[in-house]
Formats: structure tokens, C-alpha cells, sequence
């Protein structure tokens, strides 16, 4: 099938993709679908990215990165998506890429030096430590405490949803470092650290859940996790603003992500509609199955360019927002369409997990949710763009 990649425009883009496509095909239906089964953390995928140095695409040079832009993490994160790993490929990796941004734009050199060689070797796995469950997508409303004393803080308070952590050695973590109420905006006192994750004070509890079973999704509870005073990344309080500062490369790679993951999906749907024979004619013969797939193509290659214009916008140090925002919505709304279509092309079999569109879509459905959810995607633009009233 013919599906023109905007995002592959140059030599090294083009470069970016080969090779990515030639790991990621080391890695078959069969591998994620037995990860999937057994609920068991993709190991090998992680250390072939690892050993290719992909964690650091968007990493300094002098610390073993790449030193490239958003635009050609995107192009990864794009083709990983689109490989047989799908949403659990993505997020095997994708932390260990945007999540150190903070220390990437305000760690100090010794930071960097100790902390980015080994994310980017594979030595270390990071996990991000936002969302807490009374807190929500509200941000500025968690309760973990991270309190002063001497030379290290500690922390304490429970967060959900992190991903890896069963696997992590790092975490970077959001904690509140002054009340609330002595707060001028909610979203002062908020400090971010890069800590061990040190399981003799945090408790990693799986939350059982509807796909991307290969990468587990935990609650973790912290009582009194002491982590030293070096480990506070930027100035303390300002860790609101350095999370906000990641969040437009975060939409961009998540969109990306979901481009790749809607592509496989029609790929394997245009691949049944041209073998499956009923009624003495090859299913994709029918208009009513050409068309949904067309249109999926369409979306999807439209969401493409969003997504690139975004990307080039960031790392052209221009603002991004609503591109970012809206490349995220175009791609994850794409994505879920092809998924869906994917599995209505295969008829009953695309319930069975033998044809593995079903787990495509399982996994899928969580880029609609997160990090940022449709609804707040919509009142960002609508707030920032359009310029109606702050709906939240
Ligand atoms: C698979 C998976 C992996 C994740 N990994 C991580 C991770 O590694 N680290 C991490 O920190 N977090 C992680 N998350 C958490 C994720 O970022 C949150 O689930 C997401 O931010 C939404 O928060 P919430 O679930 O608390 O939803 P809520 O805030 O409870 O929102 C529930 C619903 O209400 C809507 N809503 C709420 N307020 C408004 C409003 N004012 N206007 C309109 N609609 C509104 C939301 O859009 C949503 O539909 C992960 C989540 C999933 C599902």
C-alpha cells in the first residue's frame, strides 16, 4: 500500500525511519502479543532502542545524545508506533524521551552528566511521577509532599498512573514544596526532583487495565522517600512551569505515536479487504469498506501534517500550543477511527486476537485519555485561540 510519510521529507528523516523500521521489525506480531498475554515488560525492544542510542535523539551531543529536535523524535516515536509493538512499543521508550526534558532545558551540567549518559546507554529507566488520584488532570491540586530537611527532602503521598515503574530505577517526580494556601497561584510551590526510586519507602502497586499490558501502569505510594537536595531539578517551586515547558513536545510525540499506531491498523485492514472473498467478491471491493479506509488515510495523513508543522514550530523556539493541542486531538481521533475500522474490516475476526487489530485498539484508546484528555484539549484551543472564557 502506498501511504505517503509528509514526516520523511528529508535524507535524514528518511534515515531516522529505516532504521527505526529495521529494529522495531525484529519485533513481530508474535513477540507483543505474548508480552501482552503474560503482562511482561518488552526488555529486548528496550535494549535494542537503547543499544541504537534512540533514547538520546533529542539528547545533547556531549552527553551521548543525538542532539536532534522534536521533529525527528516524532519520526521515531511515529514508526515505533506503527511497528507490531504498537501503544506498548511507544511507551516502552517514550518516557526515557520526553520525560528528562526538564533536566535536558533546566538541569545544571552536573546533573546532565551524572543522569543523561545512562537513560540514553539503556543503563537506567526512568518513570514519571505526575498524576495523583484526588488531583486529577488539575495539576496544581496534588497533595505529595516533598519537605525540607537538612541536606535531602522527603517525600510523601501517593501517585497513580505511573507508568514502568515496576522496571524504573528513576522517577521524576512532582511534589509540592509549599502549602496551597501560602501559594499566590495553585500552581506555585510545586518542585520537580529526579530520585531513586527507592522501594524500601514507595510502594509500586499495578493497576490492572484494559490493554498495553506489556507496560505495566502503577500506583505508588511514598512514605518519607528520602531524596538528597541535588536531586531538586531548576529552583524549587518552579516545577510547575518546567512540566508545562515539556508538555507541547509530549502532545507531539503522543500524536505521532498515534499516526503510526492508526497506519498499522489500516495497513492490516487494506491487507484483509484485499485477501478476505465473500460472496464471490474480495471484501475491499465493497465501497462501504473502501470508504471508512479512505477516510482514515485522509485523517490520518492530515493529522500527519499538524503534527510536523507543530514540531518544526517547537523547535523553531516559536510558541506551539494550540498546534501541539490540536495535532494531539487530529491524530488520536484518526487513530481511533482506523483502529475501529481496522476491526470492522476483519468482521468477527476482528475480535480475535489472532489477527491483532483487537490489541491495536485496546492499547489505542489510552491516547485518547492521556495525558491530556480530549475535553481539555478542546477548552485549551477554545480558551487560547478563540478567546472564550477559562472554562476550568
Ligand atoms: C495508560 C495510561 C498511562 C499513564 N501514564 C502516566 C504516567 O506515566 N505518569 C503520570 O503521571 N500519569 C500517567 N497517566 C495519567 C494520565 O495523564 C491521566 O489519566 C490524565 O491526565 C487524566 O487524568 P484523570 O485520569 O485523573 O482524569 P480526570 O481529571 O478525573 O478527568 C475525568 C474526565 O473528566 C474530564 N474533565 C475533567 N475536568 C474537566 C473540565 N473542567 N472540563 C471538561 N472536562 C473535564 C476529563 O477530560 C476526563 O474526560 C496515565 C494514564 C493512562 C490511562
Amino acid at each position: 500500500m502506498k501511504i505517503f510519510e509528509a514526516l520523511a521529507n528529508t535524507p535524514e528523516r528518511r534515515e531516522i525511519r529505516d532504521h527505526i523500521r529495521a529494529i522495531c521489525d525484529a519485533f513481530d506480531d508474535a513477540y507483543w502479543a505474548e508480552k501482552d498475554k503474560t503482562h511482561s515488560f518488552p526488555h529486548e525492544f528496550a535494549a535494542a532502542i537503547a543499544a541504537g542510542g534512540w533514547n538520546g535523539i533529542a539528547m545533547p551531543e556531549a552527553y551521548g545524545g543525538a542532539g536532534l529536535g522534536v521533529t525527528e523524535a516524532a519520526i521515531m516515536m511515529q514508526e515505533i508506533g506503527r511497528s507490531a509493538g504498537v501503544f506498548a512499543a511507544c511507551s516502552t521508550v517514550h518516557i526515557n524521551i520526553f520525560g528528562l526534558h526538564a533536566i535536558v532545558k533546566h538541569g545544571t551540567k552536573q546533573q546532565q552528566q551524572d543522569w543523561l549518559p545512562e537513560i540514553i546507554s539503556g543503563a537506567k529507566r526512568a518513570c514519571f511521577g505526575v498524576t495523583e488520584p484526588d488531583a486529577g488532570l488539575d495539576t496544581s491540586r496534588i497533595r505529595t509532599t516533598a519537605t525540607r530537611n537538612g541536606d535531602h527532602y522527603l517525600i510523601k503521598g501517593q501517585k497513580i498512573w505511573t507508568s514502568t515503574a515496576q522496571q524504573a530505577d528513576k522517577v521524576v517526580l512532582l511534589a509540592r514544596t509549599a502549602p496551597l494556601e501560602a501559594c499566590a497561584k495553585p500552581t506555585d510551590g510545586l518542585s520537580l526532583f529526579y530520585a531513586d526510586l527507592d522501594r524500601a519507602c514507595a510502594e509500586i502497586r499495578e493497576i490492572p487495565k484494559m490493554g498495553r499490558h506489556a507496560v505495566n501502569s502503577n500506583q505508588v505510594f511514598y512514605d518519607n522517600m528520602v531524596v538528597p537536595a541535588h536531586c531538586l531539578i531548576g529552583e524549587e517551586g518552579k516545577g510547575f512551569r518546567y512540566i508545562l515547558d515539556s508538555l507541547n513536545p509530549e502532545r507531539i510525540l503522543n500524536a505521532a505515536e498515534a499516526i503510526g499506531i492508526g497506519r498499522r491498523a489500516l495497513e492490516k485492514a487494506v491487507a484483509y479487504a484485499n485477501e478476505r472473498v465473500v460472496f464471490n467478491r474480495k471484501i475491499g471491493q465493497n465501497q462501504s469498506i473502501q470508504h471508512p479506509l479512505a477516510e482514515a488515510w485522509s485523517e490520518l495523513y492530515a493529522a500527519e501534517l499538524m503534527t510536523l508543522h507543530a514540531a518544526e514550530l517547537y523547535d523553531a523556539g516559536e510558541p506551539c500550543g494550540p498546534q501541539a493541542n490540536a495535532a494531539k486531538l487530529l491524530a488520536a481521533d484518526a487513530a481511533f477511527k482506523a483502529c475501529d475500522r481496522a476491526i470492522r474490516t476483519h468482521g468477527g475476526m476482528g475480535y480475535a486476537a489472532e489477527y491483532h487489530v483487537e490489541r491495536y485498539f485496546r492499547e489505542m484508546v489510552a491516547i485518547q485519555l492521556a495525558p491530556v484528555s480530549r475535553e481539555m484539549i478542546l477548552c485549551h484551543i477554545a480558551e487560547r485561540e478563540l478567546g472564550l472564557p477559562k472554562s476550568y
